[in-house]
């Protein structure tokens, strides 16, 4: 072993990427997570099915088997939990870090459980990789903090009968918008795009256009919200003002990464983009010894990295860990 110690914040795909291949080249890695490993996905909908096949998500080279080519959630589940198992990787559940600081070339990483307290643990080095999932990109209009209004959508059935606005048009918009359908929801979708996205994934866009062209969805295009009342949407299109009765309301707006750890250690973030300043070959950031891996290397725009890339964030980093400690084998 180096004898040199890193700690992951974040147990997405990337973080345990990262720590499989950090512990490859002997770094023994300590992975805290603020939930229990890849909640990101454990909070997907329900019945979710990746746009990816099972091999573009595997970590580690370890073979994700499935028997569909796309897995779906709950395989995905399984397969991490597998291998973090395998992998005997040191996971530090329901830990939330709150800092990271670093003095004389050593990093302290402060976090906190709710039951446990605070744990304060020390590293050579640290790398972020907290994903974006937990912080939805919001509206910002009047009534968007009501009860009936969400930013993530589970499943189908307490919408049976009821009136659903879906906000948005990229995939999780339209994903939920089919299910909610099917379920006996009456759905309508508020877009400001002025038709399908190109986002849209190409096999499903065929079943949302059906349900719009047989008049099964209502889809309003060119939108603007203006704000959610507890029974209606009130919305701009056109120069005119309209509303739409609403039961429940599904802002799938997206999603933003926090940075509050980021700026908090010292690593500087583009106010435009929201992209922390990393060297694009190392993954370091401005702060030597302070990696990110994961989405959070794309700032606002998490349609650049997923799984299928970010994955591969943490072998970037294990060989510029390799070379730095002379690492030969
Ligand atoms: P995350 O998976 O978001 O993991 C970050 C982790 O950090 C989380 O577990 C979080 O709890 C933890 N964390 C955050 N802050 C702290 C803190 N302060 N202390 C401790 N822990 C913290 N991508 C694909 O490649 N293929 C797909 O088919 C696909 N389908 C998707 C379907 C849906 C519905 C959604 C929403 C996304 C999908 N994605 C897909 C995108 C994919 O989920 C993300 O790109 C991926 O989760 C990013 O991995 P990550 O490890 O960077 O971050
Ligand atoms: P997203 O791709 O960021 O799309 C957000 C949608 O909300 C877009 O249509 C956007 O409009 C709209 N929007 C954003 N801000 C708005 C505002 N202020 N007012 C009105 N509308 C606004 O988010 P997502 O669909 O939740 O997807 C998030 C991630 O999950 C992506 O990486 C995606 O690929 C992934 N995902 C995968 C699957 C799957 O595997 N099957 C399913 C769902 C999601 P514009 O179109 O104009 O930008």
């Amino acid at each position: 072993s180096l004898k040199k110690q890193a700690i992951i914040v974040g147990a997405g795909p990337c973080g345990l990427s990262a720590a499989i291949e950090l512990e490859r080249i002997g770094i023994s890695c300590t992975v805290i997570e603020r939930g229990n490993i890849v909640d990101a996905i454990y909070h997907y909908p329900t019945h979710q099915t990746f746009f990816s096949s099972a091999n573009l998500l595997e970590i580690g080279d370890i073979p994700f088997i499935c028997k569909d080519l796309k897995p779906r959630r709950q395989d995905a589940l399984v397969y991490y939990r597998e291998v973090v198992s395998r992998m005997n990787l040191d996971v530090k559940p329901f830990e939330t870090v709150t800092s990271i600081d670093k003095e004389d070339g050593r990093f302290t990483v402060t976090s906190h459980h709710e039951r446990h307290g605070t744990t304060v643990r020390t590293a050579d080095y640290v790398v972020l990789a907290t994903g974006y999932y937990g912080r939805p990109r919001n509206l910002d209009v009047p009534g968007e903090e009501l009860p009936h209004v969400s930013h993530y959508f589970k499943e189908a059935h307490p919408y049976y009968r009821q009136r659903v606005i879906v906000i948005g048009g990229k995939n999780s918009a339209v994903d939920a918008a089919i299910e909610l359908e099917k379920a006996g929801a009456h759905v309508t979708v508020l877009y400001r795009g002025d038709g399908y996205s190109p986002s849209v994934k190409p096999w499903v866009l065929p079943a949302f256009d059906s349900l719009v062209r047989h008049e099964k969805v209502r889809y309003e295009l060119e939108t603007e919200i203006v704000r959610i009342e507890t029974d209606r949407v009130v919305y701009r299109q056109h120069g005119v003002e309209k509303s739409v009765a609403a039961d429940h309301v599904l802002a799938m707006t997206g999603y933003l990464p926090d940075h509050g750890l980021f700026a908090e250690s010292g690593v500087t973030i583009d106010d435009e983009t929201g992209v922390p300043s990393f060297d694009e070959d190392t993954y370091e950031t401005n702060v030597e010894g302070l990696f990110i891996a994961g989405v959070v290397a794309a700032g606002n725009d998490a349609n650049k990295i997923f799984i299928e890339n970010g994955r591969f964030h943490g072998k970037a980093i294990a060989e510029t860990l390799r070379e730095r400690n002379g690492v030969t084998s």
